[in-house]
């Protein structure tokens, strides 16, 4: 126990922890380029934000979240999802009192009590995206845009943009009534969890796992069929607006946000790439999401990105991760005297900005070289103490095969040339 990490937890290792990087740096500027800001918000909320925030009808409020009192007593959660908190915040610091859009972006842990498998855990990681304040379905396009151009960055070549509209609250009344008449003559074939949502939340039955319910739902009516005038007409904008950017699309009429608050545009990037766990980004617009939070009636739209999902499907297209930069410089020596000028060269070496290590393991000359081989530094400076008495070091540079004498007092200047 005391050795394992907790189940459906991983540690990122140094060695694979440029990917992370990689992939962070690169959303980072992508969000940039758009024009949004990062937003760090607190690793743990009030559960009651996310009762709220997520829907006390839906998978991770009933089964999936890690609550625990605190030592005053207060139901605290650590963060199933990222948009939440993001309104919490945007209600409590009055950004809707800017000016608006409000565009945010973040790189979250969330936690989630699932069977750990491929592509699930209990702790993941995101990067997502939220515009508050524009109910133009221009803000919906940027936000897909996003996604599209950050998963063709990533070298992601093999996912299919689905989207979908779920209306808004009035035309979703109709829709509901519609689907459960049709639901209501195979009520005792669905599966449990199924049953438990045909009065609370009939539409994620659409989205259920399940191969008996699938088959039920295969030719229940769709949502896009009863759309209202509006909120058809946004849906067509969406289209519009992803045909004229060139970003393809599918339609898919079974996807589903299922909460109340989630309004017109839905859609989800997926991929058959990496098995069951195919969908790597899911998001769409919340109209009501804000209002239902306690602040006043702000529309939003954003997206969620799984990390552990992105690595996945990079790996599977074979995608390409630039290796990390070695470390520049080793400094070898032999002798005390050596050891304390090989301090000074080094810490000379890091005031310029200067990537450089020496040995810490009292090895002797051979072990060091073999050492700096092994890290890959470019540079070996070694120091002996006759070269001392001459005032020099030697300076090998192992890409070129080369070696010469530098005076003492030059080697740094002279590795900055070079470095
Ligand atoms: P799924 O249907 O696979 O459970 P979800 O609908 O619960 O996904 P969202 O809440 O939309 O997922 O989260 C957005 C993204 O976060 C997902 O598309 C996925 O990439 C990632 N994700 C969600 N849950 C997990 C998890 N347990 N482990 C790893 N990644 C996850
Ligand atoms: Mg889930």
């Amino acid at each position: 126990m005391l050795t394992n990490a907790p189940k459906g937890t991983k540690d990122i290792l140094p060695d694979q922890i440029y990917k992370w990087q990689y992939v962070e740096e690169r959303f980072r500027k992508i969000c940039r380029n758009y024009g949004f800001r990062e937003i760090r918000t607190p690793m743990f909320e009030h559960t009651e934000l996310f009762l709220r925030g997520v829907g006390d009808t839906t998978d991770i409020v009933q089964k999936e979240m890690y609550t625990f009192e605190d030592h005053a007593g207060r139901s605290i959660t650590l963060k199933p999802e990222g948009t939440s908190p993001v309104v919490r915040s945007f209600v409590e610091q009055k950004t809707f009192a800017d000016v608006q859009p409000t565009k945010e972006y973040y790189i979250i842990p969330c936690f989630r009590y699932e069977k750990p498998q491929s592509g699930r855990l209990r702790e993941f990681h995101q990067v997502g995206l939220e515009i508050f304040g524009t109910p133009d379905m221009l803000a919906d396009c940027d936000v897909i845009a996003i996604g599209h151009d950050f998963l063709d960055e990533m070298g992601v070549k093999d996912v299919e943009l689905h989207i979908n509209s779920v209306g808004c609250p009035q035309c979703r009344a109709r829709y509901r009534k519609a689907l459960q008449d049709f639901l209501r003559p195979h009520y005792d074939e669905l599966c449990d969890t199924c049953k438990d949502r045909f009065e609370r939340n009939p539409m994620r039955i659409l989205d259920c796992k399940s191969p008996e319910d699938q088959a039920i739902v295969a030719d229940a009516p769709l949502m896009l069929d009863y759309l209202c005038d509006d909120c058809r007409k946004a849906f067509e904008e969406v289209k519009d607006g992803l045909d004229a950017m060139g970003i393809e699309y599918k339609v898919d009429p079974k996807i589903v946000r299922g909460l109340d608050y989630y309004t017109k545009t839905a859609f989800e990037f997926v991929s058959n790439k990496i098995g069951a766990q195919g969908t790597v980004c899911g998001g769409g617009r919340y109209d009501n999401l804000v209002e239902e939070i306690g602040g006043p009636a702000v529309p939003g739209v954003g997206f969620g990105l799984g990390i552990e999902r992105l690595l996945l499907l990079m790996e599977a297209n074979g995608a390409e991760i630039p290796l990390p930069e070695p470390t520049k410089v080793f400094v070898a020596f032999m002798g005390d005297r050596a050891k304390s000028l090989g301090q000074k060269i080094l810490h000379e070496l890091h005031l310029a900005d200067i990537s450089a290590q020496m040995d810490l393991n009292a090895r002797n000359l051979k072990g060091q070289l073999k050492y700096a081989s092994r890290l890959g530094t470019r540079y070996t400076v070694v120091i002996g103490d006759d070269e001392i008495d001459r005032g020099v070091v030697q300076l090998k540079d192992m890409d070129a095969h080369e070696q010469n004498e530098v005076a003492i007092d030059e080697i740094v200047e002279e590795l900055k040339k070079r470095a």
